[in-house]
């Protein structure tokens, strides 16, 4: 099963499907994580708050899988925003992977009340040029925040990592995205398990016409919508399942008919509100 290699805007490209690790225990992310790569997986994506970057690293170490075929996220936490805390929290994440470098690391959530992400974003231009994340970019960042990052920085983030299913698919931020040339990434790709999107007429009937699961058809949409993805499971057969989504194609109508789906309907936190 080959992985479509997405292009990014600093010369780098991204497996355009990956493994999510949010709320993956950190006693069990060794094991959940080493499931994943044996499926298939090359690109998991982690966070410096999930708690697991060390399960990550043990997984990776134990695969022996070469490094450069491994693309490896993960985002630097609120409350270490700033210039020295940055390049701390970097060194951190790295010590806890176990790695000499990151493929990409985030700023996690813009936090427009601190006033701290275009500092920053500045370290991060210079862990990047340290060598230490081969690409940097930004989590939960709506078009205002990457305006005032944009107008005092040298380095256009490679992507922006946000909230993104299909009953809340961000139109008009995707597109501000693509003006720029920042890669969208989905996250709760799958809307979390948090409404009824796989009994959805839209999705099951395109399920059944393909003789897909609902899961592997809204990865579909996100795929061929040239959305990088990375859904999250406990479980092997559902890794597999979400995995194996490369020997069927949605039609035009079919995507049509999710994108009906969009009804606003935020499942995670607002970023110009939160405040954690
Ligand atoms: P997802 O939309 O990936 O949903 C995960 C849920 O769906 C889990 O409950 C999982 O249950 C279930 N599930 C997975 N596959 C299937 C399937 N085939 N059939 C039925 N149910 C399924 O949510 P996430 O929040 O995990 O998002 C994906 C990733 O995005 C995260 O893991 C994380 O890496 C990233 N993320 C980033 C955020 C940010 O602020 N930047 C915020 C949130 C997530 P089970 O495990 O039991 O299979």
């Amino acid at each position: 099963m080959t992985v479509p290699e997405f292009a990014l805007n600093d010369g780098t490209t991204i497996p355009q499907l990956g493994f999510g690790v949010f709320k993956v225990d950190p006693d069990e992310t060794e094991r959940i994580v080493s499931d994943a790569l044996e499926v298939g997986y090359r690109h998991i994506d982690t966070a410096a708050v999930y708690g697991n970057e060390v399960g990550v690293g043990r997984a990776i170490a134990a695969s022996g899988i070469p490094r450069d075929e491994l693309y490896i996220t993960t985002k630097l936490w609120n409350s270490d925003q700033g210039t020295q805390s940055a390049f701390d929290a970097m060194d951190l994440s790295l010590e806890k992977l176990g790695l000499e470098h990151v493929n990409l690391y985030l700023i996690h959530w813009p936090r427009p009340d601190l006033d701290k992400y275009t500092e920053t974003w500045h370290a991060l231009e210079q862990i990047q040029a340290q060598g230490k994340a081969t690409s940097i970019g930004v989590s939960n960042f709506h078009a205002p925040h990457l305006d005032k990052l944009l107008a005092d920085s040298t380095v256009v983030p490679a992507v922006d990592q946000i909230e993104l299913h299909p009953a809340f698919a961000q139109a008009p931020l995707r597109e501000y995205l693509a003006s720029k040339g920042i890669a969208t990434e989905a996250w709760g790709p799958l809307g979390q398990g948090k409404y009824d999107l796989f009994g959805k007429p839209a999705v099951a009937d395109a399920a059944a016409a393909h003789g897909a699961t609902p899961a592997q058809v809204v990865i579909r949409w996100h795929l061929q919508k040239g959305i990088i993805v990375f859904p999250k499971s406990n479980s092997r057969e559902r890794m597999a399942e979400n995995f194996d989504v490369f020997g069927f194609e949605l039609t035009d109508a079919e995507i049509a008919a999710i994108d009906g789906l969009e009804e606003g309907l935020r499942v995670g936190s607002n970023p110009d509100e939160a405040t954690f």
